[in-house]
């Protein structure tokens, strides 16, 4: 069995290849450097709306109806295999140890680039390999304001992480056990 300190330190990618962690992400949400004004504060709330097959989703609401957010976390599986550690452990692990992937379904996440962007940095669910040469050439920013409003509010959701995983875990013992 893998241990943690082989997910936090064989990263065997090559750099440029490299995947992006939480902290990672977090670092590059800078206000200042967005081809637009920072919308994310104005939103309100962020619900989490399920789990499957380790992506999370998220429901980012807006005046009319609203936009669904993913985030994937790469090792969930292995994560949800190693039962050395319990399930609130678990989740603290894949936020501050596991790669993540994210989605958005809205319109500027594509417009913008950041789906070109994400798709760089191996991060994205689903690749976009269309430069954005119009809206966005020099590449600024990272992620449209409901990715950034829900990687940040992520920290408030291990509860539901540690819920998701205990409940998968169970569903494993019952089929095996
Ligand atoms: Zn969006």
């Amino acid at each position: 069995m893998k241990s943690l300190a082989h997910y936090l330190t064989n990263d065997k990618h090559p750099a440029v290849l490299d995947e992006e962690y939480y902290k990672d992400l977090m670092k590059e949400f800078d206000p200042n450097w967005l081809p637009h004004k920072d919308y994310s504060p104005l939103i309100p709330m962020v619900r989490y709306d399920g789990h499957k097959l380790g992506t999370m989703r998220f429901f980012v609401p807006n005046k009319y109806n609203g936009w669904q957010t993913y985030i994937r976390f790469n090792e969930w599986q292995e994560i949800l295999d190693d039962r050395e550690y319990n399930a609130s452990e678990s989740a603290r692990l894949l936020l501050w140890g596991a790669n993540l992937r994210v989605h958005c379904g809205c319109p500027a996440y594509l417009f913008w680039g950041y789906n070109y962007i994400l798709t760089q940095k191996d991060a994205a669910i689903i690749p976009e390999d269309r430069y954005p040469n119009i809206r966005n050439p020099n590449l600024k920013g990272i992620a449209c304001k409901h990715l950034v409003r829900t990687l940040k509010v992520l920290p408030f959701h291990l509860g539901d992480m540690a819920r998701a995983i205990k409940l998968q875990r169970a569903n494993i013992d019952r089929k095996g056990g």
